[in-house]
């Protein structure tokens, strides 16, 4: 028996035209789900990704609380339901650890705004239409293991994902059954973020067991499964070719 395109699930998955975001995305896509690309700017790259997964286009810059909200009521005009909100735009900003000066207020406002803050507004612009899925929704936060060890590319990076780790935890209690929460946090993925980071690359090389760092698609894999888990919730699970047990 054909499944009908309507009773096939839809999924937006933010930051969706490079590295991780468009693995997701297209792994979704070859799973049969409906998927809602989104970026901040490259439009034209996310109008030829929806239209060769056979999904939609919708442009916003999260880092502005109307345009994040926009983007779930937009992504439902598309085809007027919701099921899995993958939240993986995020920003990174190298600054040492030690150099506390470095790491302005206005670094934090905008790492906290656009890692921690736009995934809570489209959690809860996200919510009601999450709720009515049938086999139930899912949230997928793409944090980072700098979200749980004393890693990653500064501070106030570091912190925002630790946030969100606990966002996780607490939407997943508040929000069973109904909807499901869980993270991702991956060690060193190999995406444009990271391209210029020699040193991470090295380390990853070096010392982790898997001896290279992820692949956009490792994390796709992950991904795919924690949404098919229906029994999976608040967990945050590591990604990191096992660096953490070196
Ligand atoms: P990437 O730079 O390819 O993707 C980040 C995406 O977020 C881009 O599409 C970008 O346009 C989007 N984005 C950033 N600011 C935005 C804004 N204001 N509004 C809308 N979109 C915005 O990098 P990536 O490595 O694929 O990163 C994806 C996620 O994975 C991020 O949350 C990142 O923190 C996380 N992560 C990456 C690594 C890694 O090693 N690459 C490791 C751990 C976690």
């Amino acid at each position: 028996m054909s499944i009908e395109a309507g009773d096939r699930p839809v999924a937006l998955v933010t930051g969706s035209t490079s590295g991780i975001g468009e693995a997701v995305a297209r792994r979704l896509a070859a799973d049969g789900t409906r998927v809602v690309v989104h970026s901040r700017r490259s439009a034209e790259t996310g109008r030829a990704l929806a239209a060769e997964l056979g999904g939609a286009y919708v442009q916003a810059d999260l880092g502005v609380e109307e345009e994040a909200r926009g983007l779930v009521a937009r992504a439902l005009d598309h085809f007027g339901r919701l099921d899995v909100l993958v939240n993986n735009a995020g920003i990174s900003r190298p600054i040492p650890h030690a150099d506390l000066a470095a790491a302005t207020p206005a670094d934090w406002r905008q790492l906290l705004e656009v890692n921690l803050i736009a995934p809570w507004v489209l959690c809860t612009a996200a919510l009601p239409a999450l709720r009515r899925s049938p086999g139930g929704g899912s949230i997928v936060n793409i944090t980072s293991h700098a979200g749980v060890r004393p890693k990653g590319s500064s501070v106030p990076y570091a912190a925002s994902k630790a946030a969100l780790n606990h966002v996780t935890r607490l939407l997943a209690a508040a929000l069973g059954p109904d909807v499901r929460v869980n993270a991702v946090a991956p060690g060193l993925v190999d995406t444009p973020m990271t391209k210029d980071w020699a040193q991470a690359h090295e380390l990853w090389r070096d010392r982790a067991p898997m001896h290279r760092p992820a692949r956009p698609a490792d994390v796709a894999d992950l991904v795919a499964s924690v949404i098919g888990s229906a029994y999976l919730t608040g967990e945050v699970i590591v990604l990191d070719g096992g660096l953490n047990l070196t």
